[in-house]
């Protein structure tokens, strides 16, 4: 079985009569398996995929089948999907089953998607090398000594690896685009409000966001145009109009894109990866486009009020584990109190421990000002500046990562040196705004390295459209 780059080339192949969804499962069931040590999928729905494509196949040939007809999906672990268990990587939700579909699972199996199983990923989302997951950490196919990125390291790892078509992901603060640059795939975070989180297991409401990472950008066009849209069942979702995003022509127009100094000439970013940035800044001016540099002078506090905000957040979101209503309930337990205090101790990850702590600190009486309030202030100002660039420019582009995938274990005696392989990817979210990961190079060690291109509010489709010119020319 060739390795599809988009749909399109897939269903070509199934009217040509080459493959078929059933043939499609089997492949990948078998590729799964086969790469069983990059520690990827935490379920394989096999039974049930392959039966879901025997039925789409019937479909197909009575004309009836949905858009996504041959498209195997994977889906990260803190996405629910109806009678399937998710745990968010923790142990505090072992055995737990969801009872109903979010609402993109809901959509995708709509258009005849064949969700083929559950990813790997940090434990509620929480990292950026998905190492503080409690099945262990995912290897990067590209190289199975460094991490795949997080936290949505299964989803990448599975597009890379070719264990699945496309795959879902959720990002808060880089969890989709830092792993994809680490394992060389698209990845889309959509604008916030996008796409209803109903079914997504909280980790920082105003930040969180689903998406998709791919092999080509015409897939995570597709999926993001499927799963966005209003939604009654997420009153913060947005009732913007979806437009065809996968439709959207190729960019011809010559466009005005800004860079920022500070990013750029930020001493921890790695100097092959600043050099290539720059080389293709000279590009794009050779081919016409008004590359322009522009000074963002909060980069230094960026990351501390993301992990500010973003760890209130988790601290009033998590509450809800407590040992009484979902999963893990400590065998020690004697009374209510007990229930609450072992059941989360010994539930909990050290790293999830860690952002309760931290939250619920930021958000005690006499703190509050100096933490919260402050940080919700600075995030104001980041956005403020953030839309004045966008005034004149139709993107900023900027590095998804300082760094290539580094060495599993190497990063995990401070967590502090992990929140700052953030540093590129916290802006997007911090301001709402859709932020895409192209994988346009490799390093000298063979490493992918992405690069990472963010519009204004609501323009996916002229991120896609100059996403793919990105992409098409060979750089
Ligand atoms: N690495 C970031 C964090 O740990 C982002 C996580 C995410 O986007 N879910 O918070």
């Amino acid at each position: 079985m060739k390795n599809f780059t988009s749909l399109s080339e897939i269903q070509e192949s199934i009217q040509s009569g080459s493959v078929s969804c059933v043939s499609l499962v089997e492949y990948y069931l078998e590729r799964i398996e086969k790469h069983k040590d990059l520690n990827i999928y935490v379920d394989v729905f096999a039974d049930e995929a392959l039966l879901r494509a025997q039925n789409i196949d019937k479909k197909i040939q009575t004309g009836s089948a949905g858009k996504l007809a041959g498209m195997v999906i994977a889906i990260k672990d803190n996405i629910c999907f109806e009678g399937h268990k998710v745990s968010a990587a923790s142990k505090i939700l072992e055995g737990f089953e969801s009872l109903y579909n979010a609402t993109v699972v809901e959509r995708l199996l709509n258009e005849d998607a064949i969700i083929i199983g559950r990813v790997n990923c940090d434990e509620f989302a929480m990292g950026s090398a998905n190492e503080t997951s409690t099945y262990g950490p995912v290897k990067n196919p590209c190289n199975p000594k460094t991490v795949a990125g997080g936290s949505s390291g299964g989803s990448a790892a599975a597009v890379a690896a070719d264990l699945c078509q496309v795959a879902l992901g959720s990002d808060t603060g880089g969890s989709i685009r830092q792993p994809a640059a680490f394992c060389g795939v698209v990845g889309m975070k959509p604008t916030y409000a996008r796409v209803s989180r109903y079914g997504l297991i909280a980790y920082a409401s105003s930040f969180d966001q689903i998406g998709p990472l791919s092999k080509s950008i015409e897939d995570a066009a597709l999926i993001t145009e499927i799963i966005a849209g209003k939604d009654s069942n997420d009153s913060t979702s947005s009732s913007e109009p979806v437009a065809s995003f996968s439709k959207s022509p190729v960019s011809s127009e010559k466009k005005k894109i800004a860079y920022l100094k500070e990013y750029i000439e930020s001493p921890g970013l790695d100097p092959e990866i600043k050099q290539n940035f720059l080389k293709l800044i000279d590009e794009l001016k050779a081919e016409g486009h008004a590359v322009e540099e522009q000074t963002f002078s909060y980069l230094d506090v960026i990351v501390p009020s993301y992990y500010v905000l973003t760890t209130a957040e988790a601290s009033s979101n998590l509450a809800r584990f407590d040992g009484a209503h979902y999963g893990y309930r400590s065998p020690n337990a004697k009374d209510i109190e007990s229930t609450y205090k072992l059941s989360r101790t010994e539930g909990f990850g050290d790293e999830v421990k860690r952002r309760i702590m931290l939250g619920t600190f930021v958000l005690s009486s006499g703190y509050y000002d100096a933490y919260y309030t402050k940080a919700q202030q600075v995030r104001r100002l980041i956005q403020d500046r953030t839309e004045e660039i966008f005034n004149d420019y139709d993107f900023i582009l900027m590095p998804t990562t300082p760094s290539t995938a580094f060495e599993l274990g190497v990063k995990n005696e401070d967590p502090t040196v992990v929140y700052l392989e953030d540093i590129y990817t916290v802006h997007a979210n911090l301001a709402g705004l859709p932020a895409i990961s192209l994988p346009l190079w490799n390093s000298s060690q063979n490493m992918p390295i992405g690069v990472q291109l963010m519009a204004s509010s609501f323009k996916e489709d002229d991120l896609f459209a100059f996403s793919k010119l990105l992409m098409n020319t060979s750089r």
